[in-house]
């Protein structure tokens, strides 16, 4: 079958790929550490899925509105205003399966064929794919680690063009667990607004921030009208499968984005939208338990790591990703990454997998059991000893 050019621009997740490449040695027999996928390893928590259940015995499983349930976007419009510090109402508000469609719809909402937008790099690569399939130009911005891995504003600076109709923000980020600070944003805030570029603020991780405060690109001067905000239940309330996102934007933007929900999803799932108001209006301290325990397991990694030979690893503030360094090794990131799967059992992703500027760096999710993240780091010091002596 011929398909659509197109098709040959769409990139992919290289997690879920090595993920099923690490089910398959394990179907044989072998024994894998998790560090590759991106979730949380703590279950939903039980008042949420209690309310899931309560929505279908009361039949709560049918169509509903394309731009999501009115209650769930009242709630979600109250808590953006105790989050954010910013009045929102519900018609800013698009519910979506997951918060992936927000980056989708709103990239093919904004970005036309040669349009210039803005992105993270290394950064998740949906960005960069989408950019690219939506026939628009991608332009990175490479996060180094010199600076925290925060976007290089002087490139930022130079890199916008009367072309460019989109500035990807990501805080705290992936992969690299960098946060951008309050200086930062005011300066892409300004950027933006000077030249009434649109922002998309992806705001998934912002309940994983382990020192200083969250803000956001919402409240600031002259962001109102030019800011999407995305954010979601699938990292903050360990609720990844059941798929449940939102966007907070413009209610122009919105209706698009609502017409490219009736064109694709028709809704997100009424039962889950349902469980996603007990999750916003109930007790907090199961996402307060969790994110005090990947704390933990952050310093546990980033000095475990710290100690191989050849891997230097910064300790991040936020997300549930460390991002070490291994250009210490010699080798690049794909090879040490392949061989920590083979041969020692231990599952992580290339940072090149997260765009050219990741290259000579991997991505460990610490979303495992500390039981787990210390056998893994036992099982890589083989691996690194080994690149260490074929240097010497
Ligand atoms: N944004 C970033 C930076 C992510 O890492 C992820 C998931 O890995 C998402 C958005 C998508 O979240 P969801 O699972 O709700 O679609």
């Amino acid at each position: 079958m011929n398909v659509a050019a197109r098709m040959g621009r769409l990139g992919t997740e290289s997690a879920f790929e090595v993920l099923a490449r690490a089910k398959a040695l394990e179907r044989a027999g072998r024994s894998v550490v998790h560090l590759e996928i991106g979730e949380p390893d703590f279950d939903t928590p039980a008042h949420i899925k209690e309310a899931a259940k309560q929505a279908l015995d009361a039949g709560a499983t049918h169509y509903g509105p394309s731009a999501g349930l009115p209650e769930l976007r009242e709630a979600i419009a109250k808590h953006m205003g105790e989050t954010r510090g910013v009045p929102v109402t519900p018609e800013e508000i698009v519910v979506t399966p997951g918060a992936k469609p927000i980056m989708f719809f709103t990239i093919l909402a904004l970005v036309g064929e040669g349009d210039e937008a803005i992105y993270p790099n290394p950064g998740f690569p949906i960005y960069e794919s989408v950019i690219r399939f939506v026939g628009g130009v991608p332009v990175p911005i490479p996060l180094r680690e010199a600076t925290g891995f925060g976007f290089d504003l002087d490139v930022l600076e130079r890199r916008l063009s009367p072309r460019t109709k989109l500035i990807i923000v990501n805080s705290p980020q992936n992969p690299t667990g960098g946060v951008l600070d309050r200086a930062q944003l005011e300066r892409v805030a300004a950027l933006a607004a000077a030249r009434n570029i649109p922002v998309l603020t992806d705001e998934i991780y912002r309940q994983f921030l382990y020192e200083g405060e969250f803000v956001s690109l919402l409240g600031m001067k002259g962001m109102r009208e030019r800011t999407i905000v995305l954010d979601g239940f699938s990292k903050s309330y360990a609720m990844t499968g059941w798929r449940l996102g939102y966007g907070v934007m413009p209610p122009a933007l919105a209706e698009h984005v609502t017409r490219l929900m009736v064109n694709s999803a028709s809704c997100t799932a009424s039962f889950v939208q349902l469980a996603g108001i007990a999750a916003l209006q109930g007790d907090q301290t199961p996402v307060a338990r969790m994110v005090a325990e990947f704390k933990r397991r952050r310093d546990l990694l980033v000095d475990g790591l710290n100690t191989l030979p050849g891997v230097s690893c910064v300790r991040p503030r936020g997300a549930f990703y460390v991002f070490p360094n291994v250009t210490g090794t010699g080798r690049p990131s794909a090879e040490v990454a392949e061989r920590l799967l083979n041969e020692a059992g231990v599952a992580v992703l290339s940072g090149a997998a997260f765009g050219e500027y990741g290259e000579g760096y991997l991505r460990l999710s610490y979303a495992n059991s500390e039981a787990n993240l210390k056998l893994a780091l036992e099982r890589m010091r083989p691996v690194f000893e080994d690149f260490a002596r074929r240097r010497s």
